[in-house]
């Protein structure tokens, strides 16, 4: 078509993984890169490595995540994007590749999806909430709420990265709060993040979730092995 032509030639669509162009009837990732992306399939096992790691830490009911981390590789290159270069389509198309992979796996008994909140200022800073993109995506695939406002973030939490877990647990402990006006109980939440490195952050963060009566499991675009 003449326009998607004209279009491309002023803004050219790039997969940003590769970046070549992106053909007429690919959408954010081209062919090649959507089908070599270094997909976990944890959701089919019976346990993971990520669920694990939660084992004593918070009562997860299921865990898994999209794709591995692995510097300079491709789920890298996508998450930058997402993160840092404002491609906020990418985000929710992320969310939803994720969770149709999910289908018919136990992700299904879940009642609603929790994106784990930024700072305000971080929030400010970067203008968009990265896990509230794939949320998103994943709730409108999956047909389920996504509770946007459920946590809310205090802490403005800085060079973790030089501390040990314990250290970073203990900074990370106050920075979440459930939001008392939304009094959702007794459901199994969704709690999404971006990448989990330590997990830390949806431990923190799923403290209060459970607190408030209510089952979790967690799910993140990303996973790293540590
Ligand atoms: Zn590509």
């Amino acid at each position: 078509m003449w326009l998607h032509d004209f279009i491309q030639l002023i803004y050219p669509q790039i997969c940003p993984v590769c970046l070549n162009s992106l053909a007429k009837n690919e959408n954010q990732l081209c062919t090649a890169c959507l089908f070599s992306l270094p997909r976990t399939a944890f959701h089919g096992l019976s346990s993971n490595a990520l669920e694990e790691s939660f084992w004593g830490r918070l009562p997860v009911k299921h865990g898994t995540a999209f794709l591995f981390f692995e510097k300079k590789n491709r789920t890298q290159q996508i998450l930058h994007e997402i993160k840092y270069r404002n491609n906020r389509e990418l985000g929710i198309y992320m969310g939803r590749l994720f969770a149709s992979e999910l289908r018919g796996s136990s992700f299904d008994t879940v009642d609603g999806i929790v994106p784990v909140p930024l700072h305000p200022k971080k929030l400010h800073q970067r203008g968009y909430n990265q896990a509230e993109l794939i949320a998103n995506g994943m709730g409108d695939v999956m047909n389920k709420p996504v509770y946007n406002n459920l946590l809310v973030r205090n802490i403005y939490t800085t060079s973790q990265t030089r501390q040990g877990r314990y250290e970073r647990w203990e900074n990370m402990e106050e920075a979440f709060a459930l939001n008392e006006q939304m009094r959702v109980q007794q459901k199994h939440l969704l709690l999404v993040d971006d990448v989990i490195t330590t997990g830390a952050t949806l431990e923190a963060a799923g403290q209060h979730i459970a607190a408030g009566d209510n089952s979790i499991s967690v799910a993140s675009l990303a996973y790293t092995y540590l």
